[in-house]
């Protein structure tokens, strides 16, 4: 007979672990928490420079107390989105269906070779990711802008702030909103020159600046600009500075500005007044990219913006490569652009940390997942003049363009330092990153190539013509082609022709030549090997191709040289097994040994490491190790 007191032992118990919610193990210690913070495109070569140079005191101290590869392979192509769903699942791109930021569509019956998807939705995941895993089993997630981090959970909250762009950021300046007399003004505020006005629309929103001398700033001449939606001087939604920032950068933005929209969602951005000249004749106005709420729950929206303000989501690479922010270093420029540029990449980073900020004070959450677009970003505008083994690589250039490059590895320092700060107990910190970076400066236009060879024929508009074509280099620009084979819809080569075909794409790719160098290094078909090096699958490529270091993939089609110069460049996506797309992986924490390297770790064993530090269920898609050496011997 079962006793009374055995009985209430027994539901006590079962209370007490349902309280904990988490799978407790044998010490009955309650499973650990973790952050997993992830820097997009960290390259090792740089981060060891810096960290030897003291300018990652954050990173430095996770790596001492933690364990830490420095050699990380990703996947096949080492693409950002193809990287975070491997990152997740522990499986390569084959099972995770995530080939590249955009993939070929599937079904194969009913999509052609030259159409696709975007692949950073996580609804096209096949494989099970961390997150997903751990709210099964009832812990609490807080995903915040990671790619591939779900939409939403039944106990955490998601926010997918890049779902939510809904334009571009840009610049207003004399050019092209030029200042005139201040006309039909209500209330206009006191000002020592006569007030100017210009006009601008954000999205659909229409604005109106009013350019004034501040008779209470000692600045001689127009130094303040304030931002309105109607000619009135009491009804201002941003007073703006100009100049650098002195001392806390984020005193010279402006607070969100909200946006009109016609759909009633509310989207807002950020005003930065850069410069504006003594005589007003000139100035220069950054908005950032207007973005609408993402938040999952909805309910949770106002909090966090309250907290956090809108989402950014990016630094102003596309405008400051145009030479909006004036010369760039490349160009003359005295370095003023590139501290300009900083300056986008800082408020980002700011934003994402108050984000995170935000969770770590009023969620309680057992998994926080953070993402930061940098270094990335400035590594694919900077790596191209800092990479020495490139040709026409200038060291005075490359001397002045580093210490940019530095400050936003920095800030990324800053943003796993917010973590370290404010660790609760019993808190596992991990930094992931999914991919290198490579210079490059000369494309290859494999489309090109197929087309001497008649293996992709184009019809008299200039598409291609399905009906010949036997192989397609897509414009997803994967390092993969897809052969157009009767599974596919309007595919022309049938099984029996394939080999064949095959053969033909090898004799071609490989009689490519730069001068006295043959430019394609590598073909492999994911038929034969695919399974055993994650490639290929539903929504992956047919033949992977690997070329020199130093050159990209082109996938123009029609006249045109098959290989061309550009613009030296970051890039990547390549096959993983160059030295130049390995990353860096850090875990620090409860369970894991302190002070140990790692060798021989791939992206895909992140997440099967962290589900068994977490005491989670095993990861059924999985295919990547458990890091024993990263765990700590139990006592
Ligand atoms: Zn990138």
């Amino acid at each position: 007979m079962i006793s009374r007191t055995k009985i209430i032992v027994v539901l006590v118990y079962f209370i007490a672990s349902a309280a904990w919610l988490v799978p407790s193990n044998v010490h009955g210690q309650p499973a650990p928490k973790a952050i997993v913070l992830a820097w997009d495109g960290a390259v090792p070569s740089f981060v060891h420079e810096l960290l030897q140079r003291g300018k990652l005191p954050n990173l430095a101290k996770l790596i001492d107390g933690g364990a830490f590869a420095d050699n990380v392979l990703p996947v096949f192509p080492s693409k950002t989105a193809s990287g975070f769903a491997s990152l997740w699942t522990g499986a390569p791109p084959r099972i995770t269906g995530i080939s590249g930021n955009r993939i070929p569509r599937t079904p194969q019956s009913q999509s052609t070779v030259t159409e696709s998807s975007a692949a950073f939705n996580s609804s096209l995941l096949r494989a099970e990711p961390l997150w997903a895993t751990a709210d099964r089993v009832g812990l609490k997630v807080f995903v915040a802008h990671v790619p591939l981090g779900g939409d939403k959970s039944e106990h955490g909250i998601h926010l997918q702030g890049y779902g939510g762009l809904v334009g571009s950021d840009g610049v207003v300046n004399g050019r092209n909103s030029k200042p005139r007399p201040a006309a039909a003004w209500e209330n206009l505020p006191p000002s020592s020159e006569p007030p100017l006005e210009i006009s601008f629309t954000i999205g659909a929103s229409p604005f109106f600046g009013l350019l004034i001398d501040d008779p209470n700033d000692p600045e001689p001449g127009y130094d303040t600009m304030l931002v309105t939606t109607n000619r009135n001087g009491r009804d201002v939604k941003a007073r703006l500075k100009a100049g650098a920032p002195k001392a806390k950068m984020t005193t010279l933005w402006s607070a969100v500005i909200d946006l009109k929209r016609l759909d009633n969602q509310t989207a807002g951005t950020y005003l930065r007044l850069f410069d504006l000249k003594r005589d007003g004749a000139d100035f220069l106005l950054y908005f950032t990219r207007p973005t609408r709420d993402t938040t999952s729950p909805v309910e949770r929206a106002n909090e966090i913006r309250a907290a956090a303000g809108v989402f950014i989501g990016n630094g102003a690479s596309d405008l400051y490569a145009q030479g909006a922010f004036g010369p760039t270093i490349l160009s003359g420029g005295n370095g003023t652009a590139e501290a300009r540029y900083l300056e986008t990449v800082s408020f980002v980073q700011h934003q994402l940390m108050e984000t995170s900020n935000w969770a770590l004070g009023h969620f309680p959450w057992n998994l926080l997942f953070a993402y930061t677009p940098f270094p990335d970003e400035a590594e694919h505008l900077w790596r191209g003049y800092l990479d020495s083994t490139l040709p026409g690589y200038r060291q005075d250039i490359a001397d002045r363009l580093r210490p940019f490059l530095e400050e936003v590895y920095v800030r990324c320092d800053e943003f796993l330092g917010l973590f370290l700060t404010n660790r609760p107990n019993n808190t596992i910190i991990a930094l992931v990153s999914d991919h290198g970076m490579e210079g490059i400066n000369k494309l290859v236009a494999i489309n090109r190539v197929l087309q001497q060879h008649g293996l992709l024929v184009m019809d008299r508009q200039g598409r291609v013509d399905l009906s010949k074509t036997k192989a397609f280099y897509p414009t997803i620009n994967n390092g993969y082609l897809l052969i157009n084979s009767t599974n596919r819809k309007n595919g022309v080569v049938t099984p029996e022709e394939r080999g064949e075909i095959v053969r033909r794409i090898r004799e071609a790719l490989f009689s490519l030549r730069d001068g006295e160098r043959s430019v394609v290094t590598d073909i492999i078909d994911a038929q034969t090997t695919g399974a055993a090096m994650g490639i290929g699958g539903e929504s992956g490529g047919d033949i992977y191709v690997d070329i020199l270091p130093g050159y990209d993939f082109d996938a123009g089609l029609g006249p045109g040289p098959l290989i061309a110069a550009r613009e030296p460049h970051g890039n990547h996506g390549f096959n993983p097994q160059r030295s130049s797309m390995r990353t860096i992986m850090v875990l620090n924490g409860p369970g894991i040994a302190a002070g140990q390297m790692l060798r021989g770790v791939r992206i895909i064993d992140f997440a099967p490491t962290l589900a068994r530090l977490l005491r989670l269920p095993a990861f059924k898609d999985a295919s990547g190790r458990v890091l024993e050496e990263a765990l700590s011997k139990p006592r």
